[in-house]
C-alpha cells in the first residue's frame, strides 16, 4: 500500500471506498496522478468537467472572479448571478416564466425539487410523489427518499415520505398516476443504473398524463444537462416541456454548482423565505458557470457531443471484443454493456493502459469524457480500450 491510500485509510470517512489514484493536475482531457503517470479522461470527474482539465475559459473565470468578489450572502445579488439565471432559463426554454434557483450540488437541486413538489399540494390533497425504479437522485435525506434502489435507502430509513418507485413503462405510469400525485421524477437516461434510457414515448407520456392530474413533471437533468446528450438537456430530445429541471455536474465543468429551473406555473409555488442556501448562487460559482455554459455555446460542443457520441460507438464496435454485448445513451453519455460482470476488471486494465472509465455496475462501464474531445482522443482511446478489454476477457 503507497502511503496516500495509507493516509486515505487512516483519516477518510469510511463511507468512501478506496480511490483508484491521486490526481495531481490536468489539462484538456488528459490527467496526471502524483506518481506521474498521465490518463487519458473518459469519466470528467462523473460528467463534470465538461470543459476537461483546466481550460482556460475556466482558469480566467476563477481567477478573475476571485479577485473581484466570491462571496455575498442572499440578502444581495450580483451580475454574474442574474446573469446565469437568465442563461440558464434561456438554454433550457423556460421562457418568459421560467425561473431559476441555485445551490451547491445535484443533491441540493433535488432536495428544492421535493419542497417544489410539496408546494404543489392542492391544499393538501397530493399526498404522493412518484419516481422510478433504479433512479439516482443523489445521498441527502430527500434525495436519498426519490432514489429508486432499496439497498442505498435500507439503512438510513425511515425516509421522507410520499414517494412510491415504479417501473419505467409507460403502463405503469398510467396505472399509478392520480390526482393526488403532486410530481413525477425521472431521469431523461439513468446514468447511475448503467445509462438506462427510457422507454420511447415515455417522456411524452409522462408529460400528457401529468398534465392531465395536475402533477409537475421534473427532470433530473444533473448528468444528462449542459449538452452533455448532444442537446442542452436531455428532456429536449422528445420536445416536451417539464414543470421543473433540475441540474448539477456538467454546468460547473468543477466548480461545486447545482440549481432548479423551474418552467410555467411552478415558476409561482415557492413564495419569500421558503427556501435557500448560504453559498447558494455566489458570485464566484455562478461567474464560473457562466463561462463554462458560455465556452459551450461559443465552440459548438453541444454539435460535438452530438457527433462524437456515435464515432465512439462506431470504434468500440470495430473492437469486435466478445466482452462487448453493445452500446447505449446518447452523445457522450454511453454505456458499454458487457457481456460478463467484469466491469471492475475493465477498469483496472483500463487504468494500466493510462485510461479512466467508470464502472457503473458489474456489467456496465460509463464512458462521460469532456465535451471537447475530437479524433486523437478518440483515436487514443480507442487504442487502450481495445487493450483492457483484451487483457479483462484473457483473465
Ligand atoms: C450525480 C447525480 C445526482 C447527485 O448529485 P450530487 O452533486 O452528487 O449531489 C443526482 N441525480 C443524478 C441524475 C446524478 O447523476
Amino acid at each position: 500500500m503507497s502511503d496516500w491510500q495509507q493516509r486515505f485509510d487512516d483519516r477518510i470517512m469510511r463511507s468512501i471506498g478506496r480511490p483508484l489514484a491521486k490526481l495531481e493536475h490536468g489539462t484538456g482531457a488528459w490527467v496526471t496522478d502524483a506518481a506521474g503517470t498521465t490518463y487519458l479522461d473518459f469519466l470528467a470527474g462523473i460528467a463534470v468537467n465538461s470543459l476537461g482539465h483546466a481550460h482556460p475559459a475556466f482558469v480566467e473565470a476563477v481567477t478573475a472572479q476571485a479577485s473581484k468578489l466570491a462571496h455575498v450572502s442572499n440578502y444581495f445579488t450580483t451580475e454574474p448571478t442574474l446573469e446565469l439565471a437568465e442563461r440558464i432559463v434561456r438554454l433550457a426554454g423556460a421562457g418568459s416564466d421560467g425561473r431559476a434557483w441555485f445551490g451547491n450540488s445535484g443533491a441540493e437541486a433535488n432536495e428544492a425539487a421535493f419542497k417544489l413538489a410539496r408546494l404543489n399540494n392542492s391544499g393538501g390533497a397530493r399526498t404522493r410523489i412518484l419516481a422510478l425504479v433504479d433512479a439516482f437522485h443523489g445521498r441527502t435525506m430527500g434525495s436519498l427518499a426519490l432514489t429508486g434502489k432499496p439497498h442505498m435507502r435500507a439503512p438510513f430509513e425511515p425516509m421522507a415520505g410520499g414517494v412510491e418507485h415504479i417501473p419505467a413503462t409507460i403502463e405503469a405510469l398510467e396505472a399509478s398516476i392520480d390526482d393526488a400525485v403532486a410530481a413525477l421524477f425521472v431521469e431523461p437516461i439513468q446514468g447511475e443504473a448503467g445509462v438506462v434510457e427510457l422507454p420511447a414515448g415515455f417522456l411524452e407520456a409522462a408529460r400528457a398524463t401529468t398534465e392531465r392530474h395536475g402533477a409537475l413533471l421534473i427532470v433530473d437533468e444533473i448528468q444528462t444537462g449542459a449538452g452533455r446528450t448532444g442537446e442542452w438537456f436531455g428532456f429536449q430530445h422528445a420536445g416536451i416541456m417539464p414543470d421543473a429541471i433540475t441540474v448539477a455536474k456538467g454546468i460547473g465543468g468543477g466548480m461545486p454548482i447545482g440549481g432548479l429551473v423551474t418552467f410555467g406555473r411552478a415558476s409561482d409555488l415557492f413564495q419569500k423565505g421558503q427556501h435557500g442556501s448560504t453559498f447558494g448562487g455566489n458570485p464566484l460559482a455562478t461567474a464560473v458557470s457562466n463561462a463554462v455554459l458560455g465556452e459551450i455555446e461559443r465552440a459548438g460542443l453541444v454539435a460535438n457531443a452530438a457527433a462524437r457520441g456515435p464515432q465512439i460507438r462506431e470504434r468500440i464496435a470495430a473492437i469486435g471484443s466478445p466482452l462487448v454485448g453493445g452500446t447505449r445513451g446518447r452523445g457522450l453519455l454511453i454505456g458499454v454493456a458487457l457481456t460478463e460482470p467484469l466491469a471492475g476488471e475493465v477498469v483496472a486494465h483500463s487504468m494500466r493502459e493510462g485510461l479512466i472509465v467508470n464502472a457503473a455496475n458489474d456489467h456496465t462501464i460509463r464512458l462521460a469524457p469532456p465535451l471537447i474531445i475530437g479524433d486523437a482522443e478518440i483515436d487514443e482511446f480507442a487504442v487502450r480500450f481495445a487493450r483492457a478489454l483484451a487483457a479483462a476477457h484473457a483473465d
